[in-house]
């Protein structure tokens, strides 16, 4: 799932797998420091630099990106892992990250959520920064915003976050939708043609 900062992704997925049996988050890693209030662990693993180049050189990342100057990655070990476990992965990733996967053709529905209007993102990243961050770099995000929407295209899916609860039904169907494909149902289907004998 992609979205410009300030879309409200992270409530999005919060309610998304809370929702949806089987279905969790991907923490990712990042250098960026905490804002007030986000929890190392939790919110993302917050590591040094220096840290994440190692990591990018022992290839720990199924995907990684620099945004606002800052690494952000997916580690594949915590991804592979929740999978074995039957479990689907959301990663909440930029434009950048969502093209990696593609190039390597990891298998995903890729989903890109709207802000209703540029207004509503504004308002939104005002909101959120409470003074913390400068008017510099509230424009930087609204102008990343707009360069990053013309990539919705090359999603499979795009929902608008205009109503909470309208968005969050409509992310649940998208991954109901996907789990009943004809392909992710062969081995269940199979199963129940046993059960009709030879
Ligand atoms: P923020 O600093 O506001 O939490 O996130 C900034 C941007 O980094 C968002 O667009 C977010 O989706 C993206 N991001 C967060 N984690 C990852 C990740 O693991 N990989 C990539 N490619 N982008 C990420």
């Amino acid at each position: 799932m992609s979205a410009p900062s300030g879309t409200g992704k992270t409530t999005l997925v919060e309610r998304l797998v809370a929702r949806v049996p089987d279905l969790v988050r991907s923490r990712s890693y990042t250098s960026r420091p905490a804002r007030p209030g986000e929890v190392d662990g939790v919110d993302y693993n917050f590591i040094e630099r220096s840290r994440f180049r190692q990591m990018i050189d022992e290839n720990a990342f199924l995907e990684w990106a620099d945004v606002f100057g800052h690494f952000y990655g997916t580690a594949a070990a915590d991804t592979e892992r929740e999978q074995a476990a039957g479990r689907d992965v959301v990663l909440v990733i930029d434009v950048q990250g969502a093209r990696v996967l593609g190039r390597r053709g990891v298998a995903a529905t890729r989903i890109f959520v709207l802000p209703p209007s540029r207004a509503a993102l504004e308002a939104r990243l005002r909101g959120r920064s409470a003074g913390n961050e400068d008017e510099a770099i509230l424009r930087r995000r609204l102008e990343t915003a707009r360069r990053e929407m013309a990539a919705s295209a090359d999603y499979d899916y795009v929902v608008v976050n205009d109503d909470v609860d309208d968005c969050v039904d409509c992310l649940r169907s998208i991954v109901l939708a996907e789990r009943a494909r004809a392909e992710a149902m062969r081995a269940t289907a199979s199963d129940i043609a046993a059960t009709f004998g030879a």
